[in-house]
């Protein structure tokens, strides 16, 4: 924006040169000898827009006042930053009460002497943020009081999120919010040939910084189109896309065609057809030919049809058989169909096996059956009808194309003899009534479980065969008939046998290679670990998984610094301020510029001077852990410093500092979505942690960092002593010190630390996300926390927590820690709550805090009630009154001091009324221990 200087007094437009000697325009005051100056200079109106929040950049020279002489007592070496917010343009002259304060503003730099006396100009930049603005424009005023200021530039300007494409939805240019932590959401507009997922409407929030975060939901191209790049393009000719669920286009499949573009099916070549059900990625296909080697068996009235699959299924496997019976008379032959008296076993239509049976004929009648294979498609096409057909007289053989019925086979035995993994030897007896002289039997055969059926046929001369060939544990069907002059009887009964598995000390060979190799690579293991002993003594593993290793395992510290960090040269770090006090030393702010890279700001962690070796050695071993990670979820380490004072651990810079005290600062200011993406992030870490074998110990928000974009890190990595900094952790009585509010219970009472115990902790920190920095269990003291854990108490759900997530947490606090989920499985939870937001809605009634921090408000209030009566009236348990009182317990106190023997003993018998009671028993005794601190012996 151009600025206009409207008001000035004293102050004055001068030309001058800037630190490069460019010449420049300043505004510039320096009424430094005379006592109580207000000299004032404003901007011309400046009209706000869409802006909510301003930032100023101001860019001036402010002369030192040691370097002016007699100036003691008048001198000042700063100047005050004001606004004021109207709507429309206001007069020239300053009313100063309509000014609001933005700042007090100080010169890191000032002017100082040369090396030959010259003076040099330092130019400092600082920039304000005002907002939330609700006018239509503003004006900024700048306020002397008596120093010697030069204003070289005035930039003022606003953050948006600049219009981009994310999962296929434009979002627009969108102004950021007003406040520094309020996201705006904006809803995405799928871009053309695409449309919006089911339920899940994408969605995008635009940060106070101007940059894009947690996007949601998404667009998928319409059917017919695919995703390219940002757009979505028509399928080629030739491809197709059915559903925009596919991602990608697709070949036309068999048989099928299209000449267009953008298509979301092709059409079937002619001949071949799609039946209803087809979806379009199936090939088309065509009616089935003709059933092959019909057969028939006449017994009176009764015939028998048996038949082979048709050789061309016409592509499909949904092939059935159907008769068509006729009957005819002798001379002229005319037909007409055989009407219902006919009993047709198993049925008529719709057969899936190659056999029927058709009774009740009319005796001395002559038929014409005919055999159709039908399948998905036959009734679309309107082809000529493929079928196998015979003509039978009842009681007596005539036309038959197999004019050997007589060799029946049915009642034959057929005996397996030899069953092998490749080969079955079958044996069987010569039919009861051959019908001439068997030359040869044929055997039939084909997997049972192969869909397209395919027969295989051996023929033999004798009543026995091998059959060959065949696959190890695998069923086959077999069948045999007889051969005479007459020619093929019927096929006899359906054998199965399923082949020998494979023998798996079949091929010595290989088992002796395995072995062998196997053997080696034991041996180069035990012979490498020999050699490099201490130094990988954790880390012996097989490719693929990045191990954790302890640095703690190498004899030489500092070889194992140098493992896992880079040195850096301390000239490319820049310290700027002190942003905290760590362990060791302060921890800074600052920037590293290594060459040929862009300089990053860093977070800069320092040991104190006259440190001892072993505080050095504990000081960089959190550099050895931190450099061997590698996850956006977790604080990245730039390098150390060992070879210069001070030594430095280089660490990303995280913007807003760690987790706890941000959520504080920003009580209630995001969204749920915002709480579970940063719930997710530290999941995420957390799961890669625990899949490098490394177990946390220590993990709690104030140990999660968190940068400008709400991203969260886990950091603070040290071995088990660091946890003894931690202002958190207290010696418990197994040693050592431990965080007891947000540890195992398992870790508390015999060390057992795993990445489970870490997923307990992970639970706490899902708390106090959700209760904004919340702190766990309150006051309540370490050992009321222990003794109501033991107890079975776990925390409530915070404020507006959604049920799902309270879930989630009670699950990491399972008392057996194989019960609680693994890190993969809460970032996978979180996950799906974050694509499906109406998930997160909290119920109605559940948002205020409980009365009690142990308890839902729905609980009572234990404490209130004056005798055991009026606490068995409130719980619906009056009916045993007596049995307390003839028990002996009078007092609330007593009461609470019960166990489950106590209560069964009463007389109680019901489960339901045990657990009951029992419950509201337990709830009491936690309510004690609340309100009481001490709490009740038990
Ligand atoms: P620590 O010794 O790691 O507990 O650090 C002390 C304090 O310094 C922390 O509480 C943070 O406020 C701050 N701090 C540490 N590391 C960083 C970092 N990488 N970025 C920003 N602040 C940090």
């Amino acid at each position: 924006m151009a600025l206009f200087w409207l008001f000035v007094i004293q102050w004055e437009e001068i030309s001058g040169l800037d630190e490069n000697f460019t010449p420049i325009r300043t505004y510039q005051v320096c009424q430094v000898m005379e006592p109580n100056q207000n000299n004032w200079l404003r901007t011309n109106w400046i009209e706000k827009g869409d802006a909510q929040r301003i930032f100023v950049e101001l860019k001036f020279t402010l002369r030192d006042c040691n370097s002016l002489p007699g100036v003691v007592g008048t001198c000042k070496e700063t100047f005050n930053l004001y606004y004021q917010e109207t709507d429309v343009e206001v007069g020239r002259n300053i009313r100063e009460s309509q000014y609001v304060k933005i700042d007090t503003i100080a010169a890191d730099e000032s002017f100082t002497q040369g090396d030959l006396g010259e003076r040099k100009m330092k130019l400092n930049t600082e920039v304000r943020i005002i907002g939330p603005l609700s006018r239509r424009g503003f004006y900024l005023a700048f306020q002397d009081v008596g120093a010697c200021i030069a204003l070289v530039s005035v930039k003022v300007y606003y953050k948006k999120c600049w219009s981009i494409i994310e999962n296929l939805a434009t979002f627009p240019d969108t102004v950021t919010g007003s406040e520094f932590s309020s996201l705006v959401e904006v809803e995405g507009t799928c871009v053309s040939d695409a449309e919006e997922e089911a339920d899940n409407s994408p969605k995008m929030h635009c940060s106070a910084e101007g940059e894009w975060l947690v996007p949601i939901g998404k667009c998928i191209c319409k059917a017919g189109f695919h995703q390219k790049g940002d757009a979505c393009e028509p399928c080629g000719r030739g491809f197709y896309k059915s559903s925009s669920q596919d991602l990608q286009c697709s070949r036309c499949p068999a048989h099928s065609y299209n000449d267009r573009e953008g298509s979301w099916r092709c059409d079937c070549e002619d001949g071949y057809y799609r039946a209803l059900s087809d979806p379009p990625s199936i090939a088309c296909t065509r009616p089935p030919s003709a059933p092959q080697n019909l057969v028939y068996n006449i017994n009176q009235t009764t015939v028998t049809l048996e038949w082979s699959p048709p050789a061309d299924t016409g592509g499909r496997n949904d092939v059935t058989y159907r008769i068509i019976c006729r009957r005819c008379s002798w001379e002229p032959e005319e037909c007409v169909p055989c009407g219902g008296n006919v009993a047709f076993t198993p049925q008529q239509s719709g057969l899936t096996d190659t056999y029927i049976t058709i009774s009740e004929l009319l005796a001395h009648a002559n038929y014409t059956f005919e055999v159709e294979a039908v399948n998905g498609v036959s009734d679309l096409s309107r082809t000529q009808r493929l079928f196998a057909a015979v003509s039978i007289a009842t009681s007596q053989i005539c036309l038959s194309p197999n004019p050997s019925a007589m060799n029946n086979f049915h009642g034959s035995e057929v005996i397996k003899e030899r069953v092998q993994e490749h080969s079955i030897q079958l044996s069987w007896q010569e039919p009861e009534q051959p019908n001439g002289v068997i030359t040869e039997y044929e055997i039939k055969y084909y997997e049972k479980d192969q869909k397209d059926r395919i027969y295989s046929t051996v023929k033999s001369k004798s009543t026995s065969a091998t059959v060959n060939n065949l696959k190890p544990s695998t069923a086959y069907v077999f069948q045999i008939r007889a051969f005479t002059a007459a020619g093929y009887g019927m096929f006899g009964p359906r054998l199965e046998v399923t082949t020998k598995e494979e023998s798996s000390g079949q091929n010595p060979v290989i088992i002796i290679a395995v072995v062998a190799v196997a053997g080696t690579i034991i041996l180069v293991f035990m012979v490498f670990g020999f050699i490099i002993g201490r130094r990988y003594a954790l880390a012996v593993k097989f490719p693929g998984t990045k191990t954790y290793i302890d640095p703690e395992t190498y004899e030489d510290p500092n070889r194992a610094v140098h493992q896992f960090a880079k040195e850096l040269d301390a000239s490319c770090i820049k310290i700027e301020r002190v942003i905290g006090a760590g362990e060791f030393g302060e921890v800074c702010s600052g920037r590293l510029k290594l060459p040929g890279k862009r300089d990053v700001p860093v977070a800069i962690k320092t040991l104190k001077v006259g440190y001892t070796e072993k505080q050095r050695r504990d000081f960089l071993c959190e550099a050895s852990i931190m450099g061997q990670f590698d996850h956006p979820n977790v604080v990245h380490l730039e390098g150390v410093v060992t070879r210069g004072k001070p030594v430095m651990i280089v660490i990303e810079y995280m913007e807003n500092g760690s987790l706890d005290a941000f959520l504080r600062k920003h009580d209630g200011q995001f969204t749920v979505i915002q709480l579970v993406g940063m719930l997710r992030g530290i999941a995420a870490g957390m799961r890669y942690l625990s899949d490098m074998g490394y177990v946390h110990r220590d993990l709690a928000a104030r140990n999660i960092l968190v940068n400008s974009n709400l991203v969260c890190k886990v950091s603070d990595f040290g071995l088990s002593r660091v946890i003894d900094d931690d202002p958190e952790a207290v010696y418990t009585t197994t040693g050592g010190k431990i965080p007891v509010r947000w540890t195992a219970t398992e870790a508390i009472q015999y060390r057992k630390f795993t990445s489970a115990s870490d997923v307990w902790s992970y639970g706490i920190v899902m708390w106090e996300v959700v209760s904004y920095g919340e702190r766990p269990y309150w006051d309540m003291s370490n050992q009321d926390v222990i003794k109501a854990i033991e107890e079975g108490y776990r925390l409530p759900a915070p404020m507006d927590c959604p049920p799902g997530l309270h879930q989630l947490m009670l699950d990491c606090w399972q008392k057996d820690r194989a019960d609680r989920p693994k890190f993969d499985q809460i970032v996978g939870i979180l996950d799906k709550m974050i694509r499906n937001p109406n998930t997160l809605k909290t119920p109605v009634g559940t948002t205020t805090r409980p009365i009690s921090p142990l308890l839902d408000q729905s609980t009572p209030d234990f404490t209130s009630f004056r005798s055991v009566s009026e606490w068995l009236e409130a719980i619906k348990m009056e009916r045993y009154k007596d049995n307390f009182t003839a028990a002996g317990y009078s007092s609330l106190e007593s009461v609470a001091r019960m166990t489950i023997e106590d209560v069964m003993s009463l007389g109680i018998s019901l489960v339901g009324h045990q657990k009951k009671v029992m419950s509201s028993i337990q709830t009491m005794r936690a309510q004690m221990i609340h309100l009481h601190g001490t709490g009740v012996q038990v």
